[in-house]
């Protein structure tokens, strides 16, 4: 299903989508993925393709009627088999070298870039992103293969000399692989978010068993297609599908597996972090959750504050990991800001997000749903007002799918479950404070620290909220996105407290070194070339 149409380059930060080539071009995609639609495909292992009577359906949340795929249930033994083909083929991609493995990465990277819209006009179907949405998943996943690529290159492959206690004496350090990752993705970037993680893990010359969240295996499929076409040899990338119970857990209790990393829930992510190292140490990778606060002081420019929370509170219907979904604003500009930010929710076109005029399409599940209604009903309950939404569409066209409405809530007390607790959803409660400092400290009272923002044209302020806020990545007067948007090499992306078990991050320089581990080689004489 290749194109030959030229790349565009599509971020999260792409505000606009009146490029007319690229509007035609995904929608002639939607038309021809629809032809395709309700295949059934099999995993990955060992090069071999396996199948299984017993099949999930992956169907869209745009419509419960349309089946995007069907999936084999994979068991347990499907698991062990695929981190067998893993072991198996782990010395030789190893020893292949990094330039080599690098030179077929890339290779994967310029496939991807270019079925951008037939991979995006898939993923519309898949998970209920638009168009802009899509595309920077897809670009994104591309990116990610070249950038820790880059990474690679820039720090030599990791052998750096060190001093030497005699003349005789040579020692350098050198970063190798472990051999087999377990890589466990969620559904919200389901080609960025499972082909980041194993393009770092593959880099560094580990082989990979990739579980995909069962709401969105199509894309991290369609990722090991384009690598397998790239010239990935047999058994380096295997690809297991089937409930997380079962296929995630096999993952993470096999002694079999040399490291995980897992992107999704923080309840998922604890207990594999936790359960993982019991008998010995392995490297584990988790980025979990989060509650990200937007702060909003009497300096700012309120309609560039409203313009940050509103892309950042409902893009892709706040399933973001790094959606903001709580606001701290001084009481003095409180009521404008709120009046710009509802005004500006209930502005936004919320329909099938395959169609060019739809910002927000679909939460992905009914138990999504779920959470947003019960999250509607706690507000009113305890004295809330809804200034915006509140509403599930159910009118022609939105009525087999899951269409919640942006949802604006003010007058709840700042210590309500609905400041603190995540709930994936198009829903942000906005709270007054007196002062900055009582933002901060509202802000900081989390289990959570993934990201966060402020508005403000204060230089002291500023200070103070760079100085003091407990987030991975944060941003300073950014409409374009209060809270959300980094990209490969431009922002890093990692955790603090339970957003994240890694120092070290995604998106930036710190991220393959966390595939490798370190061997201190002294030769004596003159060491091999
Ligand atoms: P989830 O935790 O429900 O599922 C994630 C993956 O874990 C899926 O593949 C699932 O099948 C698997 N899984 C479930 N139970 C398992 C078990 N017992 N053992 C092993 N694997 C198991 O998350 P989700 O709903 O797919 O994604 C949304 C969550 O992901 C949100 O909490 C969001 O904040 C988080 N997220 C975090 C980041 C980040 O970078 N920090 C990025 C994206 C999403």
């Amino acid at each position: 299903m290749a194109t030959t149409t030229p790349r565009m380059k599509i971020t999260y930060a792409t505000l606009s989508a009146d490029n007319e080539e690229l509007q035609s071009a995904f929608d002639a995609a939607v038309e021809r993925v629809r032809g395709v639609l309700g295949q059934s495909y099999p995993m990955l292992i060992g090069g071999e393709e396996r199948r299984s009577a017993d099949e999930f359906e992956d169907r869209s949340p745009i419509d419960r009627d349309i089946v995007v795929a069907r999936f084999p249930v994979g068991t347990r033994q499907d698991v062990r088999d695929a981190i067998a083909a893993a072991r198996a083929a782990f010395p030789a991609w190893r020893d292949l070298g990094w330039r080599q493995r690098l030179e077929i990465l890339r290779n994967a990277a310029d496939l991807i870039s270019e079925r951008q819209f037939e991979y995006a006009a898939l993923m519309a179907f898949e998970v209920g992103k638009n168009r802009l949405e899509a595309l920077g998943d897809v670009e994104e996943t591309a990116d990610l293969l070249r950038y820790y690529s880059d990474e690679m290159e820039r720090n030599g492959g990791f052998v750096k000399p060190m001093g030497s206690l005699s003349p005789t004496e040579h020692t350098r350090s050198v970063l190798k692989p472990h051999g087999v990752w377990g890589v466990i993705s969620p559904f919200n970037f389901p080609m960025a978010l499972a082909g980041g993680p194993a393009a770092g893990a593959l880099i560094a010359g580990n082989t990979v068993v990739l579980k995909p969240s069962s709401d969105a295996p199509l894309m991290g499929y369609k990722f090991g297609e384009a690598l397998h076409e790239a010239g990935v040899p047999a058994g380096v990338f295997n690809f297991v599908t089937g409930p997380g119970e079962t296929v995630g857990a096999e993952l993470q209790e096999s002694p079999d597996i040399d490291g995980l990393v897992f992107t999704g829930s923080y309840e998922v992510g604890m207990k594999l972090y936790t359960g993982f190292t019991r008998v010995y140490p392995r490297p584990i990778i988790t980025e979990m959750g989060g509650k990200n606060p937007a702060i909003v002081t009497a300096s700012a420019d309120l309609d560039e504050a409203a313009e940050g929370v509103m892309r950042s509170a409902f893009g892709y219907d706040g399933q973001k990991c790094s959606a903001n979904s709580r606001v701290y604003v001084e009481r003095s500009v409180a009521r404008p800001f709120v009046e710009k930010l509802a005004e500006r929710a209930r502005a936004i076109r919320v329909g099938d997000p395959t169609q060019r005029d739809n910002w927000m399409g679909p939460v992905i599940n009914e138990r999504s749903l779920a959470k947003f209604t019960t999250a509607v009903q706690e507000a009113k309950r305890d004295g809330g007002t809804i200034e915006a939404g509140g509403e599930v569409l159910a009118g022609p066209g939105t009525e087999r799918g899951y269409f919640p409405t942006p949802t604006v809530v003010t007058g709840l007390p700042l210590s309500h479950r609905l400041f603190h607790d995540e709930l994936f959803v198009p829903f942000v409660v906005v709270g007054e404070v007196d002062s900055l400092q009582q933002a901060l400290d509202e802000a900081n009272d989390t289990p959570y620290g993934l990201t966060a923002g402020i508005f403000s044209h204060d230089d002291d302020e500023i200070r103070s909220f760079l100085d003091t806020i407990q987030a991975g990545v944060v941003y300073v007067n950014r409409r374009s996105g209060a809270t959300t948007g980094a990209w490969p090499g431009i922002q890093s992306f990692g955790g603090w407290k339970g957003s994240g078990s890694s120092g070290k991050s995604g998106l930036g320089p710190y991220y393959v070194q966390q595939f490798l581990r370190e061997q201190s080689q002294t030769v004596m004489g003159e060491p091999p070339a």
